[in-house]
């Protein structure tokens, strides 16, 4: 099994412009060295080592990734390529699941929450053209009306991001506009759930919650249709590498350019990779082999 070895980060770090979380401090990791720098050094390596490079290789796309918007990045995705993130991340990733375990358990005794047919396993969604399996956060049932089933997924956000939420509107097609401008990737991912075939649910919401004074935001939410066939059609222009045998990576896109000043490529964790295949795409052994040579 690949892991990222204690000393990775630096490199990775290096490759995608991020910085160490604690950067050069991890000279000082003997356990035998004085203040507990060696304590933080212990655990921020083990959260990172339990990373791995390269996940199983899928023929399907994770609903979670429609809101990527490079058909590239997408087929590396499938691969299973995977970019270890620092320990601090780790860490917020953590406090994340907290908080989405803290607002199920809410909703369950708010008594609103649809169980799946597993207690302990959430509903999932699937897709045959492109071919997608998810799984959604919550399916609950309003208590007024007409018992309406609504999809919601539960976001945990710091202050800065939360203050930069719009309002909360009682339209729920303008509460998929404004947040489509502010967090177009939850917004792809809560359409593809809302209109997966199996469950079909046009209408929800999304609760976000601050981190460190959770206050919390809830937007309800109806399925915008055009959006839903367009993150559908760029999904689909994928299908056919992640379903070659061998798997292919896509070519860089047309409106991408990674080698120049793109934005989208210049935040891209994917770019030290995405950079040194041919443009025109390759198969799943050559991409290995190329990742290999950088981070090996
Ligand atoms: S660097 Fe740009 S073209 Fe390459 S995978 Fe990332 S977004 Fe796509």
């Amino acid at each position: 099994m690949a892991v990222v070895k204690p000393t990775r980060t630096s490199s990775i770090a290096a490759l995608t412009g991020a910085e160490s979380s604690r950067g050069t401090e991890k000279d000082a990791s003997s356990p035998s060295g004085g203040g507990s720098r060696w304590l933080h050094v212990l655990l921020d390596e083990t959260l990172e080592r339990q990373q791995k490079l390269w996940n199983p290789p899928r023929r399907w796309y994770r609903g979670s990734e429609a809101g990527d918007t490079c058909v590239r990045s997408l087929t590396l995705s499938v691969m299973g390529h995977s970019v270890p993130v620092s320990s601090q991340t780790k860490r917020i990733f953590r406090t994340g699941n907290a908080v989405e375990d803290a607002n199920m358990q809410t909703m369950r005794e708010a008594g609103i929450v649809i169980e799946a047919a597993r207690k302990d396993k959430q509903h999932e969604i699937r897709y045959t053209d492109p071919p997608i399996v998810g799984h959604i956060d919550v399916l609950a049932r309003k208590p007024t009306e007409d018992n309406k089933r609504l999809l919601g997924e539960i976001k945990s956000i710091n202050s800065f991001g939360f203050k930069s939420l719009p309002s909360e509107h009682d339209d729920p097609r303008v509460n998929v506009k404004n947040l489509m401008a502010k967090k177009p990737g939850y917004i792809c991912q809560w359409s593809i759930y809302s209109g997966a075939p199996n469950l079909d649910l046009p209408e929800g919401f999304m609760l976000f919650e601050e981190k460190n004074v959770q206050s919390q935001l809830i937007y309800m939410l109806e399925r915008d249709d055009d959006l839903l066939v367009e993150i559908l059609e760029r999904m689909r222009e994928g299908t056919k590498y992640i379903l070659a045998d061998p798997m292919l990576v896509a070519p860089i896109p047309k409106d991408r350019n990674p080698r120049g000043a793109d934005e989208q490529c210049r935040k891209c964790s994917r770019k030290y990779l995405c950079v040194r295949l041919p443009d025109e795409g390759t198969t799943y052994d050559e991409v290995r082999r190329v990742d290999a040579e950088v981070r090996s």
